[in-house]
């Protein structure tokens, strides 16, 4: 059985999964830094922020920026990649990306919060029709139906992705989720800006509701900046949308930590970079400790 490529890898490019990266370096430990973007997409939006102690005023996008810049230097290895699960594999963890795996000792879940509401439909239906990664699941597509549900600016790759396979894609705008670096819709897709209400369906999708509007469809694309913790590692304790730590950032999955707003409120830079001190100091340890043991 793998061991483990890396002795840590942190899923999340914020502060809170760079803070963790930083820290595991110091304790000397490969690092690898997977994330959708390597970037906080959270922190862009901030245009000051002036509440992190010892930087008067500055943008979020400049902080975010000197973030992923001190964590490189430090030697920890940036990814981009969009992690759709975590595996548990006894002495390891492996994840998989969306266009390679990756394998490490102990993991820091770093993923920001899930502002949306999980879709009626969509926990009793993933895996049969419902899924969170075109560039993955895709293929299992080609000729069908598909809708893609919207969340972030991301969601426009992945319907021109699908476009390319399947025989008909409904894109839904479920929140206005333009960017400014939003690629244009590709040709032939339907594109919608209603109420998502539901996804239907009896062993397998078979529709999905929109306010006015029922599309029958194979397949469901559910793209969000974030997946629910709880589908990317499953039998992770997860408490009102908040991944459930204690003070060392420890899950009550043996290897694997949390840290930033995926814990929990508050929202915050300064409480994401601290908690991320945190996991990536008790993820070494536990290293340490595994290594002990062989
Ligand atoms: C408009 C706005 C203004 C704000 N202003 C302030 C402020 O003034 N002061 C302050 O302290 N805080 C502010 N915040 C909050 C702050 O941005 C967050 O608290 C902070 O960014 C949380 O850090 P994090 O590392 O936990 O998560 P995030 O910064 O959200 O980072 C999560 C990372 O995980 C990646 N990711 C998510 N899912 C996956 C996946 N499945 N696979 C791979 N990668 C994934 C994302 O791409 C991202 O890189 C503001 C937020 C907003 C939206």
């Amino acid at each position: 059985m793998s061991s483990g490529e890396y002795d840590i890898m942190i899923i999340g490019a914020g502060p809170a999964g760079l803070s963790a990266a930083l820290n595991a370096r110091v304790r000397n430990k490969s690092v690898a830094v997977v994330s959708r973007k390597l970037t906080s997409p959270s922190l862009e939006k901030a245009p000051w922020v002036d509440n992190y102690l010892g930087v008067e005023r500055i943008s979020g996008s400049e902080l975010s920026a000197r973030f992923v810049d001190h964590a490189r230097t430090a030697g920890a290895e940036l990814i981009e990649s969009d992690i759709t699960g975590i595996f548990n594999l006894g002495d390891s963890f492996a994840a998989l990306g969306s266009d390679r795996d990756f394998s490490a000792k102990a993991v820091v879940i770093a993923t920001g919060s899930v502002q949306e509401a999980s879709i009626p439909g969509e926990s009793r239906l993933l895996g049969m029709g419902v899924s969170y990664c075109a560039t993955c699941d895709g293929p299992l597509y080609k000729g069908k139906r598909v809708v893609v549900l919207g969340y972030t600016a991301h969601a426009i790759e992945e319907a021109n992705f699908l476009a390319q396979i399947c025989s008909e894609v409904t894109y839904v705008a479920a929140r206005s989720a333009k960017a400014e670096d939003a690629p244009e819709i590709a040709e032939g897709i339907r594109v919608l800006k209603k109420r998502v209400l539901g996804i239907r369906g009896e062993n397998k999708v078979e529709e999905v509701e929109l306010d006015g509007e029922t599309i029958p469809a194979d397949g469901v694309f559910v793209v969000r900046d974030s997946i629910p913790v709880e589908r990317l590692l499953e039998g992770i304790d997860v408490a009102d949308g908040a991944i459930v730590v204690d003070r060392e950032m420890t899950t009550n999955v043996a290897g694997v930590f949390a840290a930033g707003d995926c814990t929990g409120r508050p929202y915050q830079v300064a409480k994401a970079v601290g908690e991320g001190l945190v996991a990536g100091l008790s993820a070494a340890r536990y290293v340490d400790r595994m290594a002990a043991k062989k």
